[in-house]
C-alpha cells in the first residue's frame, strides 16, 4: 500500500533506528491531510460554534456540524441527531452509565458484559451496578479468547444491559456483537457496544447491527486526540437526561428551572472540540479515500505474516485466537522468562514501539493467568518489511537476557 509519504512521522529516527510503530490500537499516527485540515481549521476557520452570526462562528458551526454528517454517514446511523460528540469511548461510555443506566436500573436487574472488556466498558457498568443495586455479570471467554456461544445464554429476562466490545484490544477477538445484540432485543436489554477497536478497521453499520449504543474515538482512526463519538438510537438519546448541564445544551433557563435543548445539543455542554472535529472530518475522508476493503487486505497480510512468524519463534506464546478469521490486527504475546516491559524495552532500542502491561484490561488479565503481556498492533501503513524486522529482533530477546 503506498501510503507512507502521507505519514511523515513513520520516518522518524528513534533510538538510532527508524521507527516501527505497532502501537496502533492506542493511538494511530495522523496523515497528512490530517494534519492540514487542522491547520487550515486553526487559521482560517476557529470560532466558537453555535454562540455567533459573524463569520468564524458560522465557519466553526458549519466544520462541526460538516463532521457531525459525516460521521453519521460513515457508522450508518439513521439520523445526524443520533451522533453526540464526546471526548472518548471512554467518555461515550460514562454518557450510557450515567443517563441511561443510573437512571433506569434498579435492585434485581443485571447488567451483562464480557470478561474482555477494556476498563473504560467495565468500570463505569459497576458504578451503575453499585449506585442502582443492580448486579454486574461476565460472559467468559474460551482458552483461545473466542466467546463461545453458550455465554450468550446468561442474557435472560432480568437483563437490562448488555455492554461488549467489537473487537478486544488485548485478544484481538472480533466478538459475535451482532448475536448478542439481537439476544439482549430478545429479552428487551440494550446493547451497547464498544467499537474503540473496531471502527479503525472494518466497515461499521450501527443500524445494521441495531445497536442501541455504540462508542468509538477519533484518536484510533487517524484523528486528533480529544474527540469521540456516541452514537444513540434517537428514541433511546430523547429518552434520557443530560449526562453534563451548562451552555449549550439548554433551551430556556429560569432562576429554578431549565429546558434542556433539543438532540443531539442536549448531550453537548460548553464549547465543543471543533479543531478535533476538522481532524475526525479529514481522517473519515482518508479513509474513505482508501476504502475498507484496501485497508482489510493490508491489515490482515501483516497480521498473517507476524502470526506465522511468531509462531515459529521458541518461547514466544500468543495470547488470543490462533486463527485469523477470528482476529483483528492486534496481538498480544508473552515472552517466556522474560518481563513484558524488559521486552518492551528492548524491541524500543531496535526503534520497535510495543504496549506493555494489562492494557486496561485487569479482570481478564487475571482470567487468563498472566499479570502483563506485550502487544504488537497494526495499521495499514505499516509493512511487511517492518513486520520481518520485528520478528527478527523478537527472536534474540532471550539472548539478550542472558
Ligand atoms: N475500548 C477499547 C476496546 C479500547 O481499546 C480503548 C482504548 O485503548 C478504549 C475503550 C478507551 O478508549 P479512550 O481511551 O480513547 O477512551
Amino acid at each position: 500500500m503506498n501510503v507512507r509519504e502521507d505519514f511523515p512521522i513513520l520516518d522518524l529516527t528513534v533510538n538510532g533506528k527508524k521507527l516501527v510503530y505497532f502501537d496502533n490500537a492506542a493511538t494511530t499516527q495522523r496523515p497528512l491531510s490530517v494534519i492540514e485540515a487542522v491547520r487550515k481549521y486553526d487559521l482560517e476557520q476557529n470560532g466558537n460554534p453555535h454562540r455567533g452570526s459573524h463569520y468564524l462562528s458560522i465557519k466553526a458551526t458549519e466544520v462541526y456540524e460538516g463532521t457531525r454528517e459525516k460521521v453519521k454517514s460513515f457508522i450508518g446511523a439513521k439520523s445526524s441527531d443520533e451522533v453526540i460528540f464526546t471526548r472518548n469511548t471512554t467518555e461515550s461510555i460514562n454518557l450510557v452509565a450515567y443517563s441511561y443506566g443510573m437512571e433506569n436500573l434498579k435492585a434485581g436487574d443485571k447488567i451483562i458484559i464480557t470478561i474482555a472488556e477494556h476498563h473504560s466498558n467495565l468500570v463505569p457498568w459497576q458504578q451503575v451496578a453499585k449506585v442502582t443495586g443492580s448486579t454486574l455479570h461476565y460472559m467468559y471467554v474460551d482458552k483461545e479468547g473466542r466467546l463461545p456461544s453458550s455465554e450468550l445464554d446468561k442474557i435472560d429476562a432480568d437483563t437490562k444491559i448488555v455492554a461488549c466490545t467489537h473487537m478486544s484490544n488485548v485478544l484481538g477477538t472480533i466478538m459475535p456483537v451482532k448475536a448478542i445484540i439481537d439476544r439482549a432485543h430478545s429479552v428487551g436489554a440494550v446493547a451497547v457496544i464498544d467499537g474503540a477497536q473496531s471502527v479503525p478497521h472494518m466497515k461499521v453499520s450501527v443500524t445494521e447491527l441495531d445497536a442501541d449504543f455504540f462508542a468509538f474515538s477519533g484518536h484510533k482512526l487517524l484523528s486528533q486526540l480529544g474527540i469521540g463519538v456516541l452514537y444513540g438510537k434517537k428514541e433511546l438519546l430523547k429518552s434520557m437526561k443530560p449526562f453534563l448541564f451548562g451552555g449549550d445544551m439548554i433551551e430556556y433557563v429560569h432562576e429554578q428551572e431549565t429546558s434542556f435543548n433539543e438532540l443531539p445539543y442536549k448531550f453537548e455542554a460548553g464549547t465543543q472540540n471543533v479543531e478535533g472535529a476538522a481532524s475526525l472530518s479529514a481522517a473519515i475522508d482518508y479513509i474513505n479515500g482508501l476504502g475498507f476493503d484496501k485497508i482489510a487486505e493490508q491489515e490482515m497480510l501483516l497480521t498473517e505474516h507476524a502470526l506465522e512468524g511468531m509462531k515459529k519463534l521458541p518461547y514466544i506464546n500468543i495470547v488470543g485466537p490462533r486463527d485469523l478469521s477470528e482476529r483483528g490486527a492486534v496481538i498480544s504475546f508473552t515472552v517466556e522468562g522474560v518481563h513484558p516491559h524488559d521486552v518492551a524495552t528492548i524491541l524500543d532500542s531496535y526503534g520497535i514501539a510495543v504496549r506493555a502491561g494489562h492494557h486496561c484490561a485487569q479482570p481478564l488479565m487475571r482470567y487468563l493467568g498472566i499479570q502483563a503481556s506485550n502487544r504488537a498492533s497494526f495499521c495499514f501503513y505499516n509493512t511487511i518489511d517492518e513486520v520481518d524486522y520485528f520478528l527478527g529482533k523478537l527472536g534474540e530477546i532471550r539472548r539478550w537476557m542472558g
